[in-house]
């Protein structure tokens, strides 16, 4: 290779510094673009903007695939092939994704800010950060005619939703290659490299109604049968294995002198090992009612599998720690409770380096706000580890 890695670290750090208002003019334009996952035409409009956003900051796709927006979130897979100074580098893929959980509307009432250090607005941290971040680390690479492995970006539009109608789509965008870089937000300025399995499950029960004075014990009280189903699942719940079970809506009933014909819960479910959903599966599928004339059904599942930190994601992580190094600043790993597309990535057997993006913190949150000196020492990181892969 030319030149030692100190000139290459030295060479990206002052390139990213020379782009701080590039970074902060563009996360104000992209946060101040509403893009709620449930609102298709701002998604549609928003994506455009994206990719003409992309085009002129780190060129035109040279391949792009464009699925939805009709009746469902728009996603994007686009294709950066490595120049031809880099010879045969392979491919990593890039996860991001643009919709965030605020409606239409939340920036008329609080717009992007920039405040000293901070810049706050609905999606900063969650994840239009990393996105900029990612774009601008690409261009900069490119920009020092630096080797890079083929880039492809995912952009996924119903991340927050759990990705339902973008899984298959990133599975097979991320499937022939190596490596995935996903620039969803630190974790205090830790990378992620481990995640908790989510499970949304719903349990349904059906009794059978009766007068509940004129007739105490005939039918079956669905709401009794929820009341058993709710402890039999919080007591599911294993702290010691990292297993945590949460109810959290319930609902059931018609009137209070009628025994309730139906009853209906929500479930959360994390785990860290395929072996505790494994368990968790067995209890869902063991739930009984007490009274025979009841019914109970258990629908939805995993929605993300577990992402577990394999030896490829540790060795990742090692890669990217040294390129810290080499900038000047230690970074953290943590394994977390959220999950994120990485998840699916991880679960297909390739390493994952996640929580690349924003340094800030309050992702869903009203304070929700992004760390401008930590968006250009995160896009130096990114570009660094883009080179080095
Ligand atoms: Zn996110």
């Amino acid at each position: 290779m030319s030149g030692a890695p100190i000139d290459v670290a030295k060479a990206l750090a002052e390139g990213a510094a020379a782009r701080r208002e590039a970074l902060i003019a563009d996360l104000v334009a992209l946060v101040d673009l509403e893009t709620p996952s449930d609102d298709l035409a701002l998604l549609r409009s928003g994506v455009e903007a994206i990719e003409g956003w992309l085009e002129s900051t780190v060129g035109p796709a040279a391949r792009r695939v464009a699925v939805g927006g009709q009746d469902a979130a728009p996603h994007r897979v686009l294709d950066y092939p490595a120049p031809l100074v880099s010879g045969s580098r392979g491919r990593v893929a890039v996860l991001c994704h643009y919709d965030t959980v605020w409606p239409a509307g939340t920036t008329a009432e609080r717009p992007a800010r920039v405040d000293g250090d901070r810049i706050t607005g609905p999606g900063a941290f969650d994840m239009k950060a990393g996105l900029v971040q990612f774009a601008h680390a690409l261009a900069l690479v490119d920009g020092l005619n630096l080797p890079r492995p083929s880039v492809r970006l995912v952009l996924n539009g119903d991340e927050e939703v759990g990705s339902v109608t973008s899984r298959a789509l990133i599975e097979e965008a991320v499937a022939d290659s190596g490596p995935v870089l996903v620039f969803e937000s630190s974790a205090d300025a830790a990378v992620k490299t481990a995640r908790k399995g989510v499970g949304m499950f719903d349990v349904e029960i059906t009794g059978v109604e009766t007068h509940a004075g004129l007739d105490p014990t005939g039918g079956a009280s669905a709401i009794d049968e929820l009341a058993r189903v709710v402890l039999a699942l919080h007591g599911a719940a294993d702290l010691a294995e990292d297993t945590s079970v949460n109810v959290g809506v319930v609902s059931g009933g018609t009137r209070r002198n009628v025994k309730a014909g139906s009853a209906h819960a929500l479930v959360d479910v994390r785990v860290s090992s395929a072996a505790e959903a494994e368990r968790i599966d067995g209890v869902f599928a063991t739930l009984a009612p007490a009274n025979p004339e009841a019914r109970i059904t258990v629908s939805g599942g995993w929605n993300r599998p577990v992402m577990e930190r394999t030896e490829q994601t540790a060795e990742l992580f090692r890669l990217a720690r040294q390129c810290a190094a080499e900038l000047g600043f230690d970074l953290r790993e943590v394994a977390v409770g959220g999950a994120s597309d990485g998840n699916f990535a991880a679960a297909l057997g390739h390493g994952v380096l996640d929580g690349l993006g924003a340094v800030g913190d309050g992702a869903h949150a009203r304070h929700e706000w992004v760390s401008i000196d930590g968006m250009v020492q995160r896009t130096a990181l990114a570009a660094a580890v883009l080179a080095r892969l």
